[in-house]
This record gives structure tokens, C-alpha cells and sequence, in this order.
């Protein structure tokens, strides 16, 4: 497939239309539409696919998986309230652009995929073609990354069949966890906050379709 990394007039006014239609889907929190407004998303789709990557859809992105629709990506970031210098872990790295959301926000990011395929080519196309530097992890994210824990904020962007307990234990006191929840077809958006050391406080939220979080704390 031919990819084009430039970022013109055309994918930047294409992109300008994508924040309003975010702005009028709900979306509020400007510092997450700046964000979305930064990140070239024409970047993780095929030349010949251009145009669709302005479209608030999710696309197939190879393996099976999906870059997430935009609006979700936002909803999600929203959520977190991300500031400057927060640990977050994202399971799911996908094609990373849910990840150079996060990084526009100033958080520090570990993302874990479980995919070898998207694994190698994120890990090359964010740092290399976008200049973008989580740091990359290949593995089962259900299980968390203990070694790196704990963390501000914890964000699955696959459906999984129940909040996994080890994700939590990972989480700081005042952390929280957004994690989509339900069956194959539909999952509910959760948010889980550690407000004490056993203490953790629940809300469910709008329902969503997400591919399967696959592993050993998941499906
Ligand atoms: N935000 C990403 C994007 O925009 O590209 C979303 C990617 S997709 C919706 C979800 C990803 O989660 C897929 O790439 C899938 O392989 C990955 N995944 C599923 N189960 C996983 C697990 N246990 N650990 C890590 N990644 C997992």
C-alpha cells in the first residue's frame, strides 16, 4: 500500500471539519479538540483512502483490528482528563493514533498491543514519520504492565467482558480507568476511580461497539 507522509491545506482543512463535527457530536473539553485538530490521521490510511480518514468512522487498519472512529477516541480522552505529565497506559496501541492524542495532551504514554504486525508498524510509523515517542510494549495488555505501574490513568480501547482487578491495583490513588465493558456486540463505557488504597468508585456510561480485548484478563 502507498502511504504519503505530507500534511497539507487539504488534510488540514479536512481535519478542521472533522473538530466541528466532534464540537456539535458533544465533545467540549477544547484542549482534547486542539489535540484531534494536531494529529494527522491521514497518516494511518492507505493514499488511495485519504478522504475516509476525515470521516468520524472507525477503518480497518489490518489483522482484524480497527483505528478507532474519531469521536470515540475523543470521548474516551475526554474522560481521562489528561494533564501535562500524567503516566497513562493505553492497552490496545492499535495504529497509535488514539496514542498521539494522548501525547498532544502532554501525557507520557505506555502503550501495550498484543498484534505483532500493528505492534512493528506503529512502533516505526509514530516515531519515525510523525515524531511522536510512547513507549512501545508487545504483549497482553488485560494483565496490565506491572513494572511500570502505578499510573494516572489507565485507557482499554478494546471491549472487554468485565473491569479486570488487575488493571486497578495498577492505578494511583485519585487515578482512573476508562475501559469499555459488555459482550461481542455492545460494551458500555466504564470509569473506574481509585479514590483510596481499596476504595474505587464506578460509572457507567454510553454504549459503544469495540473489537475484543483477547488475553488473559479478557475474552
Ligand atoms: N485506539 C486504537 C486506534 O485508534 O488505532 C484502537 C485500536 S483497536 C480498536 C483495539 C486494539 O486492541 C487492536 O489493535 C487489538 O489488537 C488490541 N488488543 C486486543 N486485546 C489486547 C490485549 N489483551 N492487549 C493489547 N492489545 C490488545
Amino acid at each position: 500500500m502507498a502511504y504519503k507522509f505530507v500534511d497539507n491545506y487539504r488534510e488540514k482543512g479536512a481535519r478542521k471539519r472533522l473538530v466541528d463535527v466532534l464540537r456539535k457530536k458533544g465533545i467540549a473539553d477544547e484542549r482534547v479538540l486542539e489535540a484531534i485538530g494536531k494529529v494527522p490521521r491521514h497518516y494511518f490510511f492507505s493514499e488511495t483512502f485519504w478522504e475516509q480518514a476525515y470521516k468520524d468512522i472507525a477503518f480497518p487498519i489490518g489483522e482484524g483490528q480497527t483505528i478507532s472512529q474519531p469521536y470515540t477516541v475523543a470521548y474516551q480522552t475526554e474522560l481521562l482528563h489528561i494533564q501535562p505529565g500524567n503516566k497513562v497506559l493505553e492497552i490496545g496501541t492499535g495504529s497509535g493514533y488514539q496514542t498521539c492524542v494522548l501525547l498532544e495532551l502532554g501525557a507520557k504514554v505506555y502503550t501495550i498491543e498484543r498484534q505483532e504486525k500493528l505492534y512493528e508498524r506503529t512502533k516505526w510509523v509514530l516515531p519515525v514519520k510523525m515524531g511522536y515517542k510512547p513507549n512501545f510494549f508487545l504483549g497482553d495488555g488485560s494483565i496490565g504492565i506491572a513494572a511500570h505501574a502505578p499510573y494516572d490513568k489507565i485507557i482499554v480501547t478494546a471491549g472487554a467482558p468485565l473491569v479486570p482487578g488487575i488493571l486497578l491495583k495498577q492505578l494511583k490513588i485519585g487515578g482512573m480507568l476508562v475501559i469499555p465493558v459488555g459482550n461481542e456486540k455492545a460494551q458500555k463505557m466504564v470509569t473506574v476511580m481509585r479514590v483510596a488504597e481499596n476504595d474505587f468508585e464506578e460509572i457507567v456510561l454510553d454504549t459503544f461497539r469495540f473489537v475484543p480485548l483477547v488475553g488473559d484478563k479478557a475474552w
